[in-house]
């Protein structure tokens, strides 16, 4: 028979109650830390915000180490093994991105500050705020319970925003450390105000740089132009020899592995609640672009991309100045689906470039970095059991979402070990993330923490092994 929490959950919700001045003041001290990872100057910073999570965690009891990398700590923390209950996984990050311009802050962004429902501070939503929704829960759980459902274990690392690589190192070399039945990541929003989403699919990236040399010296193009290849007109010919007019990527086996959306999931992203007009004029456009033949949301989240994100070449100066330059070069990147592998599309890409490339141009393209899409079951026991926490904490179902952006770290968690992954975020898609007047709301935290307290109770529920 499946044990009943709900005396349990009763008794946790009312310690949250109790503390949720006391979690709002410790989340405001976690943020007046700057844990900026792009600042070397700030190291220290990033010490002492990991070392403030030790001491939570600490506090409460669980076996926790601060785990030395070549770059900012790792924290690690665990509550003892549940017999019969899985062990779930909390990821996610302490550092922050830098808060320039600090000038249009209208609060300082290391000074916690209280308006309009909400809590403004670089780190208020990404990470620290939603973070901190999982171990307050697990505080209410152990201070107002005695125990956990489930067994808990946090990894949190220091740096995400600047790509995760010494985590990578770890998840390589230590697996066993992170081992589980599903990982908890809290670092996204909600499908809009009030409606509370599970993203079950993040698409991948391959990003690369090309260079294209032409004669060995710039040239008058009065003189030579008509007669030399200009490396920039070639760069701008094999670029848009990448992807044709109806928006179709002209690379040789590009489609291969992309599997087509089925028909439940295409009338899934058809009923979500999405404003296009809405979204185009917060965009300041006029009209949208890509694939033919498939809406914006799809477009967004669940076919593959191509776009340029910098062009280099020639004169960039005052005025003019009729130069053939001796070369050119650009950065982009494809996102990709499910099933499609970077490297497959690296070597279609340099055949198809090497077919668009003129005579005259020497090439070289270089692979910046890839990461393959993700997908989890929306069935799995363990989405399910996360649909029925945030139900409860929320008073309605969540939404399944995709996120049309990558998170390398999700992906090296499903090459480490191939468990969900429950993407659960609470903020909102205005919370300016990464902007300047950072904020999370009271009420989502709030219900973050609510939500996490149930998630534990309903994954063990999901897995009575008696
Ligand atoms: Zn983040």
């Amino acid at each position: 028979m499946a044990e009943d929490w709900s005396a349990e959950l009763r008794r946790a919700a009312a310690y949250v109650e109790a503390h949720a001045a006391d979690f709002e003041q410790r989340w405001a001290q976690w943020l007046r830390i700057p844990s900026i990872s792009a600042d070397p100057a700030h190291r220290p910073d990033l010490e002492r915000a990991a070392d403030w999570l030790l001491e939570q965690f600490r506090g409460l009891g669980l076996t926790a180490e601060k785990i030395p990398t070549a770059g900012a700590p790792l924290v690690y923390a665990e509550s003892p093994p549940v017999q019969g209950a899985p062990t779930a996984l909390v990821y996610g990050h302490y550092d922050v991105q830098p808060a320039e311009p600090i000038q249009a802050w209208e609060s300082p962004p290391f000074e916690p500050t209280r308006r309009n429902g909400a809590m403004y501070a670089r780190g208020a939503t990404d990470d620290k705020g939603q973070l901190l929704t999982h171990l307050w829960s697990t505080e209410a759980w152990l201070r107002a319970v005695g125990r956990l459902p489930v067994q808990l274990k946090f990894l949190i690392e220091g740096e995400e925003e600047i790509g995760s690589s010494h985590l990578e190192q770890f998840l390589r070399d230590r697996p066993q450390r992170a081992v589980c039945d599903c990982v908890v990541i809290s670092d996204g929003a909600q499908f809009g105000p009030d409606q509370p989403a599970i993203c079950y699919g993040l698409r991948g990236i391959a990003y690369y740089e090309l260079r294209l040399k032409g004669p060995k010296r710039d040239l008058h193009s009065g003189s030579f132009g008509g007669t030399v290849t200009n490396p920039a007109n070639a760069l701008a010919q094999m670029l848009a020899g990448l992807v044709d007019e109806r928006g179709r990527i002209q690379i040789p086996g590009f489609y291969d592995d992309v599997t087509p959306l089925s028909a439940e999931e295409r009338e899934r992203l058809a009923s979500l609640p999405f404003d296009e007009e809405k979204f185009l004029a917060d965009l300041g456009v006029s009209g949208a672009t890509g694939e033919e033949g498939y809406t914006l949301l799809e477009r967004r989240w669940a076919r593959p991309t191509f776009d340029i994100h910098g062009l280099w070449s020639g004169y960039q100066g005052e005025g003019a100045k009729t130069v053939l330059p001796a070369e050119a070069g650009a950065k982009f990147s494809f996102r990709l689906v499910p099933y499609q592998d970077p490297a497959k599309i690296t070597l279609g890409l340099r055949q198809r470039l090497q077919e668009l490339c003129p005579p005259g141009i020497q090439m070289e393209l270089l692979e910046t970095h890839g990461t393959p899409a993700v997908l989890a079951p929306v069935e799995s026991p363990y989405v399910q059991a996360a649909v029925r926490a945030i139900q409860q904490a929320f008073g309605r179902p969540p939404v399944f979402i995709r996120e049309g952006g990558s998170i390398p770290i999700v992906a090296a968690f499903q090459q480490a070990f191939p468990i969900p992954v429950l993407l659960v975020g609470w903020g909102q898609d205005d919370d300016n993330t990464h902007a300047p007047n950072e904020r999370l709301r009271l009420v989502d935290f709030h219900r973050g923490i609510q939500a996490s307290i149930y998630l534990w109770a309903e994954l063990a529920l999901a897995f009575p092994r008696h």
